[in-house]
């Protein structure tokens, strides 16, 4: 069966590919024996079908790098490939191309180092490797929760912030799923649902749960929203996820606790307002789940400056 599917992805079989990346999100392994014929047949996209790749495999792409690409665009899949393969020997290729560019590597707006990002992981200023997500994830599953009289509301819009996520590392999940943070404690998530669509919004937050409006956000010029109750509902820890690929920002019941993110656009993983440096991934809450059917809010957090992040992307 995958083997029809691998035949029709290469003749550009739209709905072949969707069911190969659905199955690289529940076993990636089981595509493993299948990407030689998928990288011959030049089927790259989307790079997360690569997830298991072989050592084998991984030399022939940073080979073939290495042997001269035919343009900026193949050079492109094949590093984010690479990227997404989290491989040492992926890792050792992008390191050496970092120092000495392949052929193309000028055409393209990332280094070779930070296409690592799109594999969820990055280079610590020292060269240490950084994971930006967990390795475990869980559902979020839709709480109902009273409205908040007077409580704060966005500086920008005047609509209430909305609790996008309030969890403890006492729980054993929270604590495996936020493992990769080094947050301990209360982590409450306070945005603006609405101004959110419009720019990542950045939180202050505290292990007590304190969680309030960052002077950090900064407002854009095209901003236009209503003041707007936000959706009375809390996402709350549910049942393990049998992988961590396995977020959805599109269906009903895919948003996720820790994991990898399921983007909507490109890979975004957002900067520390504070430091610079890229937060770690939390997880996602899709619109399916809030009765909006529309986009997904990313969540993010740099334990070490006190910051959690809430990006938005829709199709
Ligand atoms: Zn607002
Ligand atoms: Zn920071």
């Amino acid at each position: 069966m995958i083997q029809d599917l691998v035949a029709a992805a290469s003749t550009g079989d739209d709905d072949a590919v969707y069911e190969l990346a659905r199955i690289a999100a529940a076993d990636p392994t089981r595509l493993a024996a299948h990407l030689p014929e998928l990288l011959d047949r030049g089927v790259l996209w989307p790079p997360t079908l690569f997830r298991a790749a072989d050592r084998e495999v991984v030399e022939s792409i940073v080979g073939r790098v290495d042997a001269g690409v035919a343009s900026s665009l193949e050079l492109n899949h094949l590093l984010v490939v690479l990227a997404h393969t989290r491989s040492e020997l992926a890792e050792a290729a992008l390191r050496r191309w970092q120092e000495t560019p392949p052929t193309f590597m000028d055409g393209l707006s990332v280094s070779s180092l930070g296409y690592a990002r799109q594999g969820g992981w990055t280079v610590r200023p020292d060269g240490s490797r950084r994971e930006l997500c967990g390795p475990v994830a869980y559902e979020l599953v839709m709480r109902e929760v009273p409205e908040v009289p007077d409580g704060p509301v966005c500086p920008w819009c005047a609509s209430p912030l909305w609790t996008v996520l309030d969890l403890d590392t006492g729980a054993p999940e929270v604590r495996q799923a936020l493992a990769h943070t080094g947050w301990s404690g209360r982590l409450r998530i306070t945005t603006c649902f609405l101004c959110v669509n419009y720019t990542t919004l950045y939180a202050d937050v505290t292990p007590d749960g304190g969680s309030s409006w960052s002077s950090r956000n900064q407002r854009p010029d095209y901003l236009r929203c209503s003041t707007e109750e936000p959706p009375p509902l809390l996402p709350v820890v549910g049942p393990p996820r049998s992988s961590p690929y396995l977020a959805s920002a599109w269906d009903e019941g895919g948003s996720t606790l820790g994991g990898t993110p399921d983007w909507i656009q490109d890979a975004e993983y957002v900067d520390c307002a504070a430091c610079g440096r890229p937060m770690d991934y939390l997880g996602l809450v899709g619109g399916a789940d809030l009765g909006w059917g529309e986009g997904a809010d990313y969540l993010f957090l740099h334990a070490a400056c006190g910051l959690a992040a809430v990006s938005y992307q829709q199709s």
